[in-house]
């Protein structure tokens, strides 16, 4: 299934990327790289301690330093940022092998990320030349001439911790824009999902950018990650992962005054109103949730239908999910790979049995695999009530919750009723109902009538639980720069 190169490539990829140079963890600790399709073991990452920590932050520190970096011509730096989307770009196969190996993610979806992330590398190529400060008019009242501008600088070494459920696409969010603004960055992946993340550290090496701007230090979020994020020469950390670490993150980053966004977890609601048309809304709100599985921080994990095609909407949708096919991830026929983990797999499976347990009504698709070894979970519809723990906290799973609503102002209210903020879907052929909904909704960003892909230009993150910041687009630039006034006084 997977090719021998990838398979050669997880067997040795133990190393951690420190200043330009694959070194091992200085005590020696590893940790398992674990297939989630078949729950074997196929081969070890290093896993880094607070030393190595230093190390890598000590090597960006070097290179943030360094004017031949952060000053580069804004030419030169583009150009280096399109040699490594070309890179990326013919490496794409290897990319998307490795992804779907580590992950369990179905190879087209895997395929399609990494496309995703090469738009991400150009569009952000674009930037460099495009960062500009202000002139500010300044007529103090006793008089003088004065003149202030301001000037954007890059903040320096930037700590990025990521997680497992999609890697390489995110791991480019955090590094484009520290390319682009001629910060650097120390990376930490997930344990889970560390060998896209490794593999990138080869081709930003292959690419020509300068050793010690991207470092990787692999390991625990424990001691690897809390270590980069106490770390007093770091000036930002862009954190992507649950709720609860990332409170956990800010609490540790505000002792060092340091920056920090977050992009955290979701419970996204999906409002599926009457006007909405059934055939290309249904298939659309069940992608949204049962996306790689379901493990993607905007699944829209709640469906709120309007009751009178609620049964029709039940009935097409728990069709919909019955077609889906779980499978391998290398099968090109797969819509839904394994989870990322035994664990994972066990904590979906509690809220399917706890949903069941107060009352909710299951409609499961077939887990047509052979792979009873692997981490698999068939995609589930569960007629849910609002106050139900499945219908409230983040499954990250192939599980939607379904609930009936009467009148807009009801799907709106029960929509705003849940601790996160991050994405929202609307359905319906009516303009003015799109936009008054649209409107109220708490959330970083509302799809209507469909939920395509990420695009680079679009600002990604959300608001309450779901964090504050964003990736992509121009609004991502912000966290990695520094403003600075100068005021001349005409004497
Ligand atoms: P997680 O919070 O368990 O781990 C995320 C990262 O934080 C990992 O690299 C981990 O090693 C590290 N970490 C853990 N404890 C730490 C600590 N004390 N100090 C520093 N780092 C620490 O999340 P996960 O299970 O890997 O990922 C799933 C979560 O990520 C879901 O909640 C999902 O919604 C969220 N997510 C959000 C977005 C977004 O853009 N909003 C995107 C993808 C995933």
């Amino acid at each position: 299934m997977y090719s021998d190169a990838t398979i050669q490539m997880v067997r040795e990829s133990g190393c951690l990327l420190i200043d330009g140079a694959w070194v091992e963890s200085k005590d020696g600790a590893t940790l398992p790289v674990i297939n989630p399709a078949s729950g074997a073991q196929i081969g070890q990452i290093s896993s880094a301690s607070a030393e190595d920590v230093d190390a890598a932050v000590q090597g960006a520190a070097r290179v943030a330093k360094d004017e031949a970096w952060s000053r580069m011509s804004s030419e030169r730096r583009e150009a280096l940022m399109h040699a490594l989307a070309d890179t990326v770009e013919r490496n794409a196969g290897r990319i998307a092998e490795i992804e779907s190996l580590d992950v369990g993610m179905p190879i087209g979806v895997a395929q399609f990320l990494v496309s995703l992330s090469v738009s991400s590398l150009r569009y952000m190529a674009g930037w460099p030349s495009k960062i500009e400060g202000r002139t500010i008019p300044v007529s103090y009242p006793f008089g003088g001439e004065h003149f202030a501008f301001t000037t954007r600088e890059p903040i320096g070494v930037v700590g990025a911790i990521i997680p497992w459920n999609v890697p390489f696409m995110i791991a480019i969010w955090k590094l484009a824009p520290v390319l682009a603004t001629g910060c650097t960055l120390v990376l930490k992946p997930s344990e889970e999902a560390s060998q896209s993340v490794l593999l990138l550290g080869r081709l930003v090496k292959e690419a020509g950018i300068p050793d010690g701007v991207l470092n990787i230090v692999t390991g625990t979020g424990a001691v690897a990650g809390e270590a980069l994020v106490r770390h007093p020469h770091v000036a930002k950390i862009g954190f992507t992962g649950s709720t609860v670490t990332g409170r956990a993150v800010a609490r540790m980053a505000g002792e060092t005054t340091k920056r920090v966004s977050l992009e955290l977890g979701g419970k996204s609601a999906q409002i599926l109103f009457a006007s909405a048309d059934l055939d290309t809304a249904v298939p659309e709100a069940a992608n949204s949730a049962f996306l790689n599985t379901g493990q993607t921080c905007v699944a829209g994990s709640r469906l709120y239908i309007q009751r009178r095609i609620y049964d029709e909407v039940i009935e097409r949708l728990t069709r919909h999910a019955s077609n889906l096919r779980v499978g391998h991830p290398m099968d090109p026929a797969t819509n839904l790979g394994p989870v990322i983990s035994a664990k994972q797999k066990r904590r979906i499976e509690d809220y399917i049995s706890s949903a069941r347990e107060q009352g909710a009504v299951l409609h499961a698709g077939r887990s047509n695999t052979a792979e009873d070894c692997g981490f698999y979970v068939a995609p589930t519809v569960v007629e849910a009530r609002q106050e139900m723990t499945i219908a409230r906290e983040e499954v990250f799973g192939p599980v939607i919750s379904a609930i009936p609503f009467d009148e807009p102002e009801q799907a709106i209210a029960l929509a705003n009723d849940n601790p996160y903020g991050l994405s929202a879907y609307v359905y319906t052929q009516n303009l003015s109902e799109a936009l008054t909904t649209a409107t109220r909704l708490q959330v970083g960003r509302v799809l209507v009538n469909g939920a395509p892909p990420p695009y680079p230009s679009i600002p990604e993150g959300g608001r309450k639980a779901s964090g504050y910041g964003r990736d992509q687009g121009p609004e991502s630039l912000e966290g990695y720069l520094d403003t600075k006034v100068v005021l001349v006084t005409a004497r």
